[in-house]
């Protein structure tokens, strides 16, 4: 767990206590924070009290004083000591945590909200309500950033863009473990990071991050920064294509100028596939750009060789993680043999079977037209099972790689939208259900023609999230004959 000195004795508010809030919970309560939880979910809450009184079996504020060096004595007493008419005595180790809705308590004196990145603050109340007590609403890797001064000296990596963010953070995350080079991948991806344990010194923490999370992020100093790209997603949450880009962008302003960044398309006027570098002067003097720019020439030939990586999408993750790589000073030839035994991750891309000399691609993952486009451009013959909660009423850049598809399979809620979309242009089946979808497609394909779920859309008409929909369709193909 990540602790930090920079914590104790402060007060902050825990508002969702899934994993990260969780996670945030017990490694404030470590430091000697004092912490008011709170989760909608009864179970949620439970599970607070269970991690804090685990933290200090016991005793309280002793066992929390030999915890974190320096951890002020706590003279006044945390707020549900208050003589509770009553109330059953706190349960050891509780002390430190109180059980409320932030929302009906005053913040005054609070140090920080923390909330989850799943808590729309463009809607949630607890923004205006933070705001009226001048407390600042922030996330876990803002609580990260606050720690970092206390962690052995080490190393951050920031990876942020509308598409290709899990791939390029395990990518990158790979590469520095094939070099030797301790690390861990946190944020968007994994553990959340304060669960994790400190890296040794020379470490480098490998961090996906939503624009939701760097909403929540205010001093976190990257030593390298990656943009992948910012296409129309979100825009729920948001006022504007410009409000979440100008979102993502703050991961470079909040740069200091010993960091370097990786950018593509990042001036409009530019192909979107232009790779734009900053490198600080310590950087371009050990590796500089030329050594950078050679190697990614060399990439583009080299992709065959690369048994995860494939489509024109990963070329652009390879491109960023080696530069990143480079940056952080691996050598070309280290990066080149783990993009070799780079493993993938599940839901993207992913072959899940051969049968009958058809290839069943799951790519549950791809949500919305931008990150399909590149799933059917990676193949030349695909029966492609596309729909479920639709993001926008076109088909964007899947349009211009309808060449590859033989037939389409619709399902869910936008099936007949998808459907009306592709008539005339290829053969359309309406499946309605993922099951039919996938057996429908396997009895049309021929051999060396494949399969791909690459839904363009989000699950969660028909399934609990993109995980579940990706082991229905292994289930699916699992199941044919
Ligand atoms: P994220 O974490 O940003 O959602 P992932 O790496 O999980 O990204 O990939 C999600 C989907 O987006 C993949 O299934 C793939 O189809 C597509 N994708 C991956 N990388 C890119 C990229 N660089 N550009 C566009 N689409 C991509």
């Amino acid at each position: 767990m990540i602790t930090s000195p920079a914590f104790s004795g402060k007060r902050y508010a825990v508002l969702g206590l899934a994993r990260s809030g969780l996670a945030t919970v017990e490694a404030l309560l470590a430091s000697g924070a004092r912490v008011t939880a709170w989760d909608d979910r009864e179970d949620a809450r439970a599970k607070a009290k269970d991690a804090a009184s685990k933290l200090h079996p016991g005793t309280g504020r002793g066992t929390m004083r030999s915890m974190v060096e320096g951890a002020p004595n706590l003279a006044q007493p945390p707020l549900h000591h208050s003589p509770a008419a009553n109330g059953p005595p706190p349960r050891p180790g509780e002390d430190l945590l109180e059980i409320a809705d932030p929302l009906t308590i005053d913040l005054t004196g609070y140090d920080s909200v923390v909330v989850s990145p799943g808590v729309p603050l463009n809607k949630h109340p607890i923004a205006a309500h933070a705001a009226k007590a001048g407390v600042p609403v922030i996330g876990d890797i803002e609580l990260f950033a606050q720690a970092r001064p206390s962690l052995p000296p080490h190393k951050v990596v920031g990876i942020t863009g509308t598409n290709g963010k899990s791939t390029t953070t395990a990518l990158i995350h790979h590469i520095l473990e094939t070099a030797g080079i301790p690390t861990e991948m946190g944020g968007n991806i994994g553990l959340p990071i304060l669960a994790q344990d400190p890296l040794p010194a020379g470490g480098i923490y490998v961090l996906e991050l939503s624009s939701y999370q760097i909403d929540l992020t205010y001093s976190l100093d990257c030593d390298v920064a990656v943009l992948l790209n910012v296409t129309p997603d979100h825009l729920d949450r948001y006022e504007s294509f410009e409000a979440y880009r100008g979102s993502k962008l703050r991961l470079f302003e909040m740069q200091s100028r010993a960091g370097a960044a990786i950018l593509f398309g990042h001036d409009d006027q530019a192909d979107p596939e232009a790779m734009t570098l900053y490198l600080p002067a310590l950087v371009e003097a050990v590796i500089g750009h030329e050594a950078i720019t050679e190697f990614q020439n060399e990439l583009e030939r080299a992709q065959g060789n690369w048994p995860a990586l494939q489509g024109p999408h990963n070329l652009q993750n390879v491109r960023a993680a080696a530069a990143a790589a480079q940056v952080l000073g691996v050598e070309a030839d280290i990066i080149g043999r783990s993009l070799r035994t780079y493993p993938g991750l599940p839901h993207r891309m992913q072959r899940v079977a051969e049968k009958n000399g058809i290839l069943f691609i799951n790519d549950s993952k791809a949500t919305n037209p931008d990150s399909t486009a590149p799933a059917l451009a990676a193949y030349p013959y695909i029966h492609w099972i596309v729909g479920g909660r639709a993001k926008t009423d076109s088909l964007g850049p899947c349009e211009a790689q309808l060449g590859h598809v033989r037939a389409a399979y619709t399902i869910g809620e936008s099936g007949p939208m998808f459907a009306r979309l592709l008539e005339g242009r290829v053969p359309v089946t309406e499946s309605g259900v993922l099951p039919a979808a996938v057996s429908d497609a396997a009895r049309a394909a021929a051999p060396g023609e494949v399969v791909l779920l690459s839904p363009a859309c989000a699950s969660f008409d028909q399934f609990r999230d993109y995980e579940a929909r990706g082991e229905a369709f292994r289930a699916a193909v699992e199941a044919l004959a």
